[in-house]
């Protein structure tokens, strides 16, 4: 099945198929701008998201390891669930930090 989809300012663009289990395997990229915060001065500022990305949608509760695929836990798979805990986890991410930050940062270590 392809999937074409925009949510949060993310678009996720891939494939997804359907295993024997009855998991899915969705591969593509995930690409957009969404707004952050920066974790040092807490000013907002756009990122830009362009990342391959590789799910395995398992129905929980999954308790195994996967080294080629993030797991991703669904009763049903919803892709906007998906896209939108993406969104969270770029929003979330320690690394976000604003172009000024990042200058000052570099001055400070010369
Ligand atoms: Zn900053």
């Amino acid at each position: 099945m392809e999937i074409n989809k925009t949510k949060e300012g993310l678009t996720l663009k891939a494939q997804s198929e359907k295993t024997k289990n009855g998991e899915y395997i969705i591969t593509g990229k995930l690409s957009g701008d969404i707004e952050v915060e920066c974790v040092k001065c807490l000013k907002p500022f756009r990122k830009h998201i362009d990342e391959d990305i590789k799910f395995k949608v398992v129905k929980p509760p999954f308790n195994g390891f996967d080294e080629e695929y993030d797991i991703i836990e669904q009763e049903k798979l919803n892709i906007d669930e998906i896209i939108k805990s993406e969104a969270e986890s770029i929003k979330n991410d320690f690394s976000n930090i604003c172009e000024s930050c990042k200058n000052k940062e570099f001055n400070k270590v010369f």
